[in-house]
């Protein structure tokens, strides 16, 4: 049996109720089984074992109290994966679906991604099953506090850095960071993703969607080609689709799609302008559904279907599809019909969005496909420059930071891409962001000896 085969069938018997933590596995170890022909040494130091196991795996309870004096109790979870290059850095999601193999799905890819990034960091990911949606200001503060009364004994400034991801903004990142703050008497850079006003960067909001479009653009310009013109499909109204739409926008392309848990909406006159205020005042301020859009432009609103079903069922052509709600939300139909509607170019804003059958058809298909790790990695890559912006108790300006995230947006795409070619898989920037992120990664181990 291959090492990799061996690795996986391990990682099933050893963890076989973790289907999403099996997948990533199994994706980002078939792109290392050529590192593992060139590099004995790691093979002897049992690297690829080492790598699939988390450092430390932290699950709490978390009681609170609701409007009504009832006491609630929800589930927390830290995944400190791996520190070889950085302290652990990874977000946390507020999210009912929020289960242990999530938790270590997304830990896991967080190592490659960080590492790709060119900055010190070490993977990790958090969260809980609270649902933030529905419950009051104060219910939302009291679970914050009641989450970091726990938290706070794993993490640290040098130790392990959180951040947001679903369910988790800068309202949430606030009350983390004030309980933290009060209860260890530091204003340390302990979260990344705070307000301005508290330590935070410009940008970090935007970061992951503006990555994302950079990402694509790069993509897109090994071709001759750019976002002028293009219509852009985008899935999810949260952080990541809203400043991918603004980039996207930016830059010449016309999004004509949106979505939340709830609906779908379609607008071929192209969302932009007031309608992005809109969309953003709905969501970040209101809190209220994708819908309320549909209402008030009229645009096609269709309830209960994703971007991607939607596309498939209206044959609505698309150029770019940047995918920014959840883990899985592209499964091989419906990236069958992506390809058959025109679609050229995927860079994937959320963390694992598209099923290994939808990866296979998009790369069968000679699509430009970014994955996520690669991506999306400009949201943790400002982290970074939060981080190093706290250290140094200073500030640096919209533009200094914009251009830095750029910069290393180019970086992600020029590394993996070359590390595809060196590797014998040119263009195919899954094992190429894989392997470029193991091996700064697995070097670091080996350094250390059998830690
Ligand atoms: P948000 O909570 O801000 O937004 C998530 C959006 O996706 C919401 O519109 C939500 O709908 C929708 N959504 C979530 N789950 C589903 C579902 N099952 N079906 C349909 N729609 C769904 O999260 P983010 O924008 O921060 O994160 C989105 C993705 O990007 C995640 O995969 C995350 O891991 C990834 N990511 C985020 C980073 C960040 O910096 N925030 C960094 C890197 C990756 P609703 O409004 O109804 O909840």
């Amino acid at each position: 049996m291959s090492l990799v085969k061996e690795i996986i069938a391990k990682v099933k018997q050893r963890d076989p109720n973790e289907p999403e933590f099996r997948q990533a596995v199994i994706e980002v170890m078939e792109s290392l089984e050529t590192t593992a022909d060139k590099h004995p040494e790691f093979l002897k130091a049992g690297i690829f074992e080492r790598i699939v196991e988390p450092d430390r795996t932290i699950i709490f309870r978390v009681p609170w109290v609701d409007d009504k004096g009832e006491v609630r109790i929800n589930r927390g979870f830290r995944i400190q994966f791996n520190n070889a290059i950085g302290p652990y850095k990874g977000g946390i999601r507020f999210h009912p679906s929020v289960n242990l193999s999530i938790m270590k799905f997304l830990g896991f890819e967080q190592i490659f991604k960080n590492s790709l990034t060119t900055l010190p960091m070490g993977g990790a990911k958090g969260g809980s099953d609270f649902d933030p949606k529905g419950k009051s200001e104060e219910e939302v503060m009291r679970f914050c506090h009641a989450f970091m009364s726990e938290l706070f004994r794993h993490i640290g400034p040098d130790t392990d850095v959180p951040a947001g991801d679903i369910g988790v903004g800068g309202r949430e990142i606030g009350y983390m960071f004030g309980y933290y703050k009060k209860i260890m008497n530091e204003h340390t850079g302990v979260l990344t993703g705070k307000g301005f006003d508290y330590g935070g960067s410009l940008i970090r909001p935007e970061a992951t969607g503006y990555g994302a479009v950079y990402f694509a653009a790069e993509m897109l310009a090994t071709r001759g080609l750019d976002f002028t013109g293009k219509t852009v499909a985008i899935s999810g109204s949260g952080n990541v689709a809203q400043f991918a739409m603004e980039k996207a926008n930016q830059l010449g392309g016309k999004v004509v799609t949106l979505c939340d848990s709830h609906a779908t909406i379609v607008d071929e006159e192209g969302i932009c302008g007031d309608k992005c205020d809109f969309v953003m005042e709905l969501k970040n301020v209101r809190r209220g559904r994708i819908k309320e859009y549909a209402d008030k432009f009229g645009s096609v609103c269709y309830l209960g279907d994703s971007v991607w079903d939607v596309i498939r069922q209206q044959g609505l052509r698309v150029d770019v599809a940047i995918p920014c709600a959840t883990q899985n939300e592209i499964d091989g139909k419906n990236a069958e019909a992506l390809v058959k509607n025109g679609c050229f170019c995927v860079a994937e804003g959320a963390n694992m969005p598209s099923t290994p059958e939808a990866v296979r058809v998009f790369q069968e298909n000679n699509l430009l496909f970014g994955p996520g790790k690669a991506a999306n990695a400009g949201g943790v890559a400002v982290s970074g420059l939060e981080m190093s912006q706290n250290s140094l108790k200073m500030s640096w300006t919209r533009e200094e930071v914009d251009g830095l995230l750029l910069k290393i947006m180019k970086g992600i795409h020029k590394a993996s891409l070359e590390a595809s070619e060196a590797y014998g898989k040119k263009g195919d920037y899954v094992a190429g962001a894989n392997i470029a992120g193991f091996m700064k990664v697995a070097k670091a181990m080996l350094a250390y000896g059998i830690v």
